[in-house]
Protein backbone atom coordinates (compact mmCIF):
# COMPACT_ATOMS: atom_id res chain seq x y z
CA UNK A 1 0.00 0.00 0.00
CA UNK A 2 1.08 3.62 -0.66
CA UNK A 3 2.76 5.26 2.43
CA UNK A 4 2.31 9.05 2.00
CA UNK A 5 5.09 10.92 1.69
CA UNK A 6 5.06 12.93 4.73
CA UNK A 7 5.23 9.82 7.09
CA UNK A 8 8.14 8.57 4.54
CA UNK A 9 10.10 11.72 5.53
CA UNK A 10 9.71 10.42 9.34
CA UNK A 11 12.01 7.88 10.61
CA UNK A 12 11.22 5.63 13.72
CA UNK A 13 12.17 6.94 16.99
CA UNK A 14 15.97 6.48 18.07
CA UNK A 15 14.34 5.85 21.76
CA UNK A 16 12.36 2.84 20.71
CA UNK A 17 15.67 1.03 19.25
CA UNK A 18 17.30 1.34 22.69
CA UNK A 19 14.11 0.07 24.35
CA UNK A 20 14.14 -2.89 22.00
CA UNK A 21 18.00 -3.74 22.82
CA UNK A 22 17.12 -3.64 26.21
CA UNK A 23 14.17 -5.78 26.46
CA UNK A 24 16.06 -8.47 24.91
CA UNK A 25 18.43 -8.82 27.98
CA UNK A 26 18.48 -9.38 31.64
CA UNK A 27 18.63 -7.43 34.15
CA UNK A 28 18.80 -4.08 32.95
CA UNK A 29 18.52 -0.59 34.65
CA UNK A 30 16.57 1.92 32.23
CA UNK A 31 17.36 5.57 32.99
CA UNK A 32 16.23 5.73 29.46
CA UNK A 33 12.11 5.97 30.85
CA UNK A 34 10.60 9.36 30.09
CA UNK A 35 7.92 8.69 32.63
CA UNK A 36 7.44 8.73 36.06
CA UNK A 37 8.27 5.66 38.04
CA UNK A 38 5.27 6.75 40.70
CA UNK A 39 1.43 5.06 40.26
CA UNK A 40 -1.50 8.15 39.86
CA UNK A 41 -1.99 9.24 43.53
CA UNK A 42 -4.93 6.96 44.90
CA UNK A 43 -7.56 9.46 45.05
CA UNK A 44 -7.28 10.28 41.08
CA UNK A 45 -7.35 6.61 40.93
CA UNK A 46 -10.10 6.35 43.29
CA UNK A 47 -12.26 8.66 41.31
CA UNK A 48 -11.37 7.01 38.19
CA UNK A 49 -12.88 4.06 39.65
CA UNK A 50 -15.84 5.77 40.92
CA UNK A 51 -16.66 7.27 37.61
CA UNK A 52 -16.45 3.65 35.94
CA UNK A 53 -19.17 2.21 39.06
CA UNK A 54 -21.60 5.21 38.34
CA UNK A 55 -21.42 4.30 34.84
CA UNK A 56 -19.69 7.02 33.31
CA UNK A 57 -18.55 5.56 30.01
CA UNK A 58 -19.61 8.58 27.52
CA UNK A 59 -17.86 11.13 25.42
CA UNK A 60 -17.76 14.35 27.24
CA UNK A 61 -18.33 17.65 25.45
CA UNK A 62 -15.39 17.89 22.65
CA UNK A 63 -13.43 20.32 24.29
CA UNK A 64 -13.79 18.55 27.87
CA UNK A 65 -16.14 18.23 30.54
CA UNK A 66 -16.90 22.02 31.73
CA UNK A 67 -16.26 21.52 35.66
CA UNK A 68 -12.59 19.96 34.84
CA UNK A 69 -11.81 23.00 32.61
CA UNK A 70 -13.26 25.06 35.32
CA UNK A 71 -10.42 23.47 37.53
CA UNK A 72 -7.78 23.62 35.40
CA UNK A 73 -8.73 27.26 34.77
CA UNK A 74 -8.22 28.23 38.33
CA UNK A 75 -5.44 25.57 39.11
CA UNK A 76 -3.31 27.35 36.90
CA UNK A 77 -3.91 30.84 37.69
CA UNK A 78 -3.42 30.05 41.67
CA UNK A 79 0.23 28.10 40.12
CA UNK A 80 1.67 29.78 37.25
CA UNK A 81 -0.44 33.39 37.15
CA UNK A 82 -2.14 32.42 33.95
CA UNK A 83 -5.70 33.49 33.37
CA UNK A 84 -7.93 31.66 31.00
CA UNK A 85 -11.45 30.85 30.31
CA UNK A 86 -12.90 27.60 30.60
CA UNK A 87 -15.35 28.06 27.40
CA UNK A 88 -13.33 29.69 25.21
CA UNK A 89 -9.49 29.90 26.04
CA UNK A 90 -9.33 25.86 27.76
CA UNK A 91 -8.84 22.19 25.47
CA UNK A 92 -8.98 19.03 27.11
CA UNK A 93 -6.61 16.88 25.23
CA UNK A 94 -5.53 13.55 25.03
CA UNK A 95 -2.19 14.23 26.34
CA UNK A 96 0.31 16.98 25.68
CA UNK A 97 0.92 14.80 22.51
CA UNK A 98 -2.52 15.20 20.85
CA UNK A 99 -2.83 19.17 21.98
CA UNK A 100 0.38 19.92 20.53
CA UNK A 101 -0.07 17.79 17.25
CA UNK A 102 -3.78 19.87 16.66
CA UNK A 103 -1.85 22.66 17.68
CA UNK A 104 0.74 22.29 14.86
CA UNK A 105 -2.16 21.47 12.59
CA UNK A 106 -4.35 24.07 13.76
CA UNK A 107 -1.58 27.10 13.40
CA UNK A 108 1.16 26.04 10.52
CA UNK A 109 0.43 25.89 7.08
CA UNK A 110 1.94 23.74 4.62
CA UNK A 111 5.73 25.17 3.81
CA UNK A 112 5.70 27.15 7.15
CA UNK A 113 8.75 27.00 9.51
CA UNK A 114 8.93 26.02 13.19
CA UNK A 115 11.65 27.17 15.17
CA UNK A 116 12.48 24.29 17.37
CA UNK A 117 15.61 24.47 20.32
CA UNK A 118 17.69 21.39 19.08
CA UNK A 119 17.95 19.22 20.91
CA UNK A 120 14.03 19.07 21.40
CA UNK A 121 11.70 16.25 22.42
CA UNK A 122 11.70 13.96 19.91
CA UNK A 123 7.87 14.21 18.65
CA UNK A 124 7.92 18.01 18.08
CA UNK A 125 10.24 17.44 14.33
CA UNK A 126 7.57 14.64 13.44
CA UNK A 127 4.60 16.75 14.63
CA UNK A 128 6.02 19.91 12.31
CA UNK A 129 6.35 17.74 9.43
CA UNK A 130 2.98 15.40 9.82
CA UNK A 131 1.53 19.25 9.52
CA UNK A 132 2.98 19.56 6.19
CA UNK A 133 5.49 22.63 8.12
CA UNK A 134 9.02 22.84 8.60
CA UNK A 135 11.45 22.21 11.31
CA UNK A 136 14.54 25.33 12.07
CA UNK A 137 16.78 23.24 14.55
CA UNK A 138 18.16 26.00 17.43
CA UNK A 139 21.43 25.27 18.63
CA UNK A 140 21.06 25.53 22.65
CA UNK A 141 24.56 23.57 23.54
CA UNK A 142 26.82 26.59 24.01
CA UNK A 143 23.92 28.11 26.37
CA UNK A 144 23.60 25.64 28.66
CA UNK A 145 20.30 24.05 26.44
CA UNK A 146 18.65 27.31 27.00
CA UNK A 147 17.11 29.22 24.02
CA UNK A 148 18.75 32.56 23.10
CA UNK A 149 18.16 35.35 20.40
CA UNK A 150 21.63 34.88 19.54
CA UNK A 151 20.86 31.32 18.44
CA UNK A 152 17.40 32.37 16.86
CA UNK A 153 18.80 34.94 14.66
CA UNK A 154 21.96 33.06 13.55
CA UNK A 155 19.54 30.10 12.53
CA UNK A 156 17.10 32.90 10.49
CA UNK A 157 14.39 32.43 12.87
CA UNK A 158 13.43 35.92 12.89
CA UNK A 159 11.83 34.70 9.14
CA UNK A 160 9.76 31.67 10.82
CA UNK A 161 6.36 32.17 11.64
CA UNK A 162 6.83 30.36 14.75
CA UNK A 163 8.33 28.90 17.80
CA UNK A 164 7.97 25.52 19.46
CA UNK A 165 9.79 24.50 22.87
CA UNK A 166 9.39 23.08 26.26
CA UNK A 167 11.15 24.39 29.56
CA UNK A 168 11.53 22.48 31.80
CA UNK A 169 13.30 20.93 28.82
CA UNK A 170 13.33 17.13 27.65
CA UNK A 171 16.19 16.06 27.12
CA UNK A 172 18.10 18.02 29.17
CA UNK A 173 16.59 19.26 32.27
CA UNK A 174 17.50 23.35 31.58
CA UNK A 175 14.55 25.63 32.67
CA UNK A 176 13.81 28.97 31.31
CA UNK A 177 13.50 31.62 34.21
CA UNK A 178 11.69 34.87 33.76
CA UNK A 179 14.97 36.91 32.63
CA UNK A 180 15.74 34.02 29.90
CA UNK A 181 12.16 34.15 28.65
CA UNK A 182 11.80 38.33 28.55
CA UNK A 183 14.26 38.63 25.01
CA UNK A 184 12.94 35.17 23.76
CA UNK A 185 9.71 37.10 24.16
CA UNK A 186 10.27 40.06 22.43
CA UNK A 187 11.78 38.68 19.55
CA UNK A 188 8.26 37.08 19.13
CA UNK A 189 6.88 40.18 19.63
CA UNK A 190 8.75 41.67 17.37
CA UNK A 191 8.87 39.14 14.55
CA UNK A 192 5.14 38.52 14.92
CA UNK A 193 5.94 34.74 15.82
CA UNK A 194 3.59 31.86 17.27
CA UNK A 195 4.82 30.96 20.69
CA UNK A 196 4.06 26.90 21.36
CA UNK A 197 4.85 26.42 25.15
CA UNK A 198 4.99 23.11 26.36
CA UNK A 199 5.34 23.30 30.01
CA UNK A 200 4.33 19.57 30.79
CA UNK A 201 7.50 19.46 33.54
CA UNK A 202 6.24 22.92 35.09
CA UNK A 203 5.51 21.38 38.92
CA UNK A 204 9.24 19.50 38.21
CA UNK A 205 11.40 22.10 39.33
CA UNK A 206 13.77 22.28 42.13
CA UNK A 207 14.36 25.20 43.88
CA UNK A 208 12.91 27.50 41.43
CA UNK A 209 9.29 29.04 40.75
CA UNK A 210 7.88 28.15 36.98
CA UNK A 211 7.47 30.89 35.02
CA UNK A 212 5.30 30.56 31.77
CA UNK A 213 5.90 32.79 28.65
CA UNK A 214 2.16 33.16 28.02
CA UNK A 215 2.34 36.03 31.62
CA UNK A 216 5.09 38.22 29.46
CA UNK A 217 3.59 41.72 28.18
CA UNK A 218 2.02 41.02 24.62
CA UNK A 219 2.34 37.34 24.81
CA UNK A 220 -1.00 35.92 26.17
CA UNK A 221 -2.21 36.63 22.45
CA UNK A 222 0.43 34.74 20.66
CA UNK A 223 1.12 32.09 22.77
CA UNK A 224 -0.42 28.34 23.16
CA UNK A 225 0.70 26.95 26.35
CA UNK A 226 0.09 23.09 27.21
CA UNK A 227 0.23 21.36 30.53
CA UNK A 228 -0.92 17.72 31.54
CA UNK A 229 -1.44 15.05 34.01
CA UNK A 230 1.41 12.38 32.91
CA UNK A 231 4.49 13.80 34.52
CA UNK A 232 3.26 15.89 37.39
CA UNK A 233 0.34 13.47 38.81
CA UNK A 234 2.13 10.67 37.01
CA UNK A 235 -0.44 9.83 35.15
CA UNK A 236 1.07 8.87 31.40
CA UNK A 237 -1.37 5.80 30.94
CA UNK A 238 -4.23 7.68 31.53
CA UNK A 239 -3.89 9.89 28.47
CA UNK A 240 -4.63 13.41 29.80
CA UNK A 241 -3.54 16.80 28.71
CA UNK A 242 -5.00 20.26 27.88
CA UNK A 243 -4.26 23.65 25.89
CA UNK A 244 -4.64 27.18 27.15
CA UNK A 245 -4.47 30.21 23.91
CA UNK A 246 -6.38 32.64 22.74
CA UNK A 247 -9.66 32.07 21.45
CA UNK A 248 -8.78 31.65 17.65
CA UNK A 249 -6.43 28.94 18.27
CA UNK A 250 -7.81 27.13 20.71
CA UNK A 251 -11.37 27.51 18.58
CA UNK A 252 -9.16 26.17 15.44
CA UNK A 253 -7.34 23.25 17.30
CA UNK A 254 -11.18 22.19 18.46
CA UNK A 255 -11.67 21.89 15.06
CA UNK A 256 -9.46 19.25 14.12
CA UNK A 257 -10.29 17.59 18.32
CA UNK A 258 -13.65 17.22 17.48
CA UNK A 259 -13.64 15.74 14.12
CA UNK A 260 -10.28 13.41 15.01
CA UNK A 261 -10.69 12.43 18.90
CA UNK A 262 -14.05 13.47 19.99
CA UNK A 263 -13.26 13.97 23.19
CA UNK A 264 -10.68 13.05 25.44
CA UNK A 265 -10.99 9.72 27.61
CA UNK A 266 -14.10 10.15 29.95
CA UNK A 267 -12.41 7.92 32.89
CA UNK A 268 -9.40 10.04 32.88
CA UNK A 269 -10.95 13.27 32.88
CA UNK A 270 -12.71 11.99 36.15
CA UNK A 271 -9.10 11.09 37.64
CA UNK A 272 -7.51 14.69 36.71
CA UNK A 273 -10.64 16.98 37.93
CA UNK A 274 -9.93 14.76 41.63
CA UNK A 275 -5.72 14.86 40.81
CA UNK A 276 -6.75 18.87 41.00
CA UNK A 277 -9.19 19.45 43.61
CA UNK A 278 -6.94 17.06 46.33
CA UNK A 279 -3.76 15.72 45.37
CA UNK A 280 -0.87 18.60 45.63
CA UNK A 281 0.23 16.91 48.46
CA UNK A 282 1.06 13.35 46.79
CA UNK A 283 2.74 15.93 43.78
CA UNK A 284 5.01 17.59 46.68
CA UNK A 285 6.39 14.73 47.72
CA UNK A 286 7.22 13.16 44.26
CA UNK A 287 9.22 16.48 43.80
CA UNK A 288 10.82 16.31 46.38
CA UNK A 289 11.87 12.70 45.85
CA UNK A 290 13.06 13.66 42.31
CA UNK A 291 15.22 16.37 43.80
CA UNK A 292 16.64 13.92 46.07
CA UNK A 293 17.76 11.50 43.35
CA UNK A 294 18.78 14.59 41.09
CA UNK A 295 21.28 15.82 43.92
CA UNK A 296 22.55 12.14 43.99
CA UNK A 297 23.33 11.34 40.34
CA UNK A 298 24.51 15.20 39.68
CA UNK A 299 27.09 14.48 42.96
CA UNK A 300 27.93 10.82 41.39
CA UNK A 301 28.93 12.31 37.73
CA UNK A 302 30.47 15.25 39.47
CA UNK A 303 32.91 12.29 41.38
CA UNK A 304 33.36 10.75 38.15
CA UNK A 305 34.81 13.55 36.68
CA UNK A 306 32.13 13.81 34.27
CA UNK A 307 30.94 17.23 32.90
CA UNK A 308 27.14 17.51 33.55
CA UNK A 309 25.25 20.81 33.81
CA UNK A 310 23.20 21.33 36.46
CA UNK A 311 19.65 20.89 35.52
CA UNK A 312 17.15 22.44 37.36
CA UNK A 313 13.71 20.72 35.98
CA UNK A 314 11.96 18.01 34.66
CA UNK A 315 13.67 13.94 35.54
CA UNK A 316 16.79 14.08 32.72
CA UNK A 317 20.36 14.79 33.35
CA UNK A 318 22.47 15.58 30.42
CA UNK A 319 25.87 14.62 31.07
CA UNK A 320 28.85 14.92 28.02
CA UNK A 321 29.98 11.42 27.63
CA UNK A 322 34.03 10.63 27.70
CA UNK A 323 34.70 10.14 24.46
CA UNK A 324 32.37 12.18 23.22
CA UNK A 325 30.99 9.34 20.79
CA UNK A 326 27.59 9.50 22.85
CA UNK A 327 25.62 6.38 20.36
CA UNK A 328 28.85 4.52 20.88
CA UNK A 329 29.06 5.00 24.64
CA UNK A 330 25.02 3.77 25.28
CA UNK A 331 25.52 0.97 23.14
CA UNK A 332 28.37 -0.22 25.30
CA UNK A 333 27.05 0.79 28.30
CA UNK A 334 23.79 -1.26 27.92
CA UNK A 335 26.00 -4.55 26.34
CA UNK A 336 28.72 -4.32 29.37
CA UNK A 337 26.92 -3.09 32.17
CA UNK A 338 23.04 -3.30 31.19
CA UNK A 339 22.40 0.41 32.01
CA UNK A 340 19.98 2.11 29.38
CA UNK A 341 20.57 5.51 28.79
CA UNK A 342 19.26 7.75 25.23
CA UNK A 343 22.11 8.87 23.55
CA UNK A 344 21.33 12.69 22.93
CA UNK A 345 22.15 12.80 19.24
CA UNK A 346 18.38 10.85 19.19
CA UNK A 347 16.60 14.28 20.19
CA UNK A 348 19.16 16.56 17.83
CA UNK A 349 22.07 17.69 16.27
CA UNK A 350 22.96 19.42 19.32
CA UNK A 351 22.55 16.84 21.55
CA UNK A 352 25.74 14.49 20.37
CA UNK A 353 27.65 13.70 22.78
CA UNK A 354 25.80 13.79 25.61
CA UNK A 355 23.26 11.09 27.08
CA UNK A 356 20.21 11.55 28.41
CA UNK A 357 20.21 10.26 31.69
CA UNK A 358 16.34 10.03 33.53
CA UNK A 359 16.26 9.88 36.89
CA UNK A 360 12.28 8.59 37.05
CA UNK A 361 13.83 5.67 38.82
CA UNK A 362 14.14 4.70 42.77
CA UNK A 363 17.38 5.76 44.40
CA UNK A 364 18.37 2.06 45.06
CA UNK A 365 18.46 1.15 40.79
CA UNK A 366 20.09 4.92 40.71
CA UNK A 367 22.75 3.94 43.23
CA UNK A 368 23.32 0.52 41.11
CA UNK A 369 23.66 1.90 37.81
CA UNK A 370 26.14 4.75 38.68
CA UNK A 371 28.39 1.88 40.05
CA UNK A 372 27.86 0.48 36.71
CA UNK A 373 28.50 3.59 34.85
CA UNK A 374 31.53 4.48 37.05
CA UNK A 375 32.96 0.60 36.07
CA UNK A 376 32.17 1.15 32.54
CA UNK A 377 34.50 3.80 32.25
CA UNK A 378 37.09 2.62 34.49
N1 LIG B 1 5.94 16.90 25.94
C1 LIG B 1 7.14 16.54 26.42
C2 LIG B 1 8.21 17.56 26.46
C3 LIG B 1 7.38 15.24 26.86
O1 LIG B 1 8.59 14.91 27.35
C4 LIG B 1 6.35 14.28 26.77
C5 LIG B 1 6.58 12.88 27.17
O2 LIG B 1 7.67 12.43 27.40
C6 LIG B 1 5.12 14.69 26.26
C7 LIG B 1 4.94 16.00 25.85
C8 LIG B 1 3.97 13.73 26.13
O3 LIG B 1 3.00 14.08 27.07
P1 LIG B 1 1.61 13.32 27.20
O4 LIG B 1 1.84 12.07 27.96
O5 LIG B 1 0.77 14.32 27.97
O6 LIG B 1 1.10 13.10 25.84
Amino acid sequence: MKISERVQQVSPSGIRRFFELAEEMDDVISLGVGEPDFSAPWAAREAAIASLERGKTSYTANRGKRELREAISEHVDDRYDLSYDPDEEIIVTTGVSEGVDVALRALVDPGDTVAVPDPSYVSYAPGITFAGGEALPIKTSTHEFKLTVEELQRAGAQHADAILFCYPNNPTGAIMTKSDLEPIAEFAREHDLTVLSDEIYAELTYGREHTSIATLPGMRERTVVFNGFSKAYAMTGLRLGYAMGPPEAIGGMNRIHQYGMLSAPTTAQHAALEALESCDDEVEEMVAQYNRRRNFVLSRFEEMGIDCFEAEGAFYVFPEVPGGDAEAFAEGLLEEQQVAAVPGNVFGEDGKGHLRVSYATGLDDLKEAMERIESYID
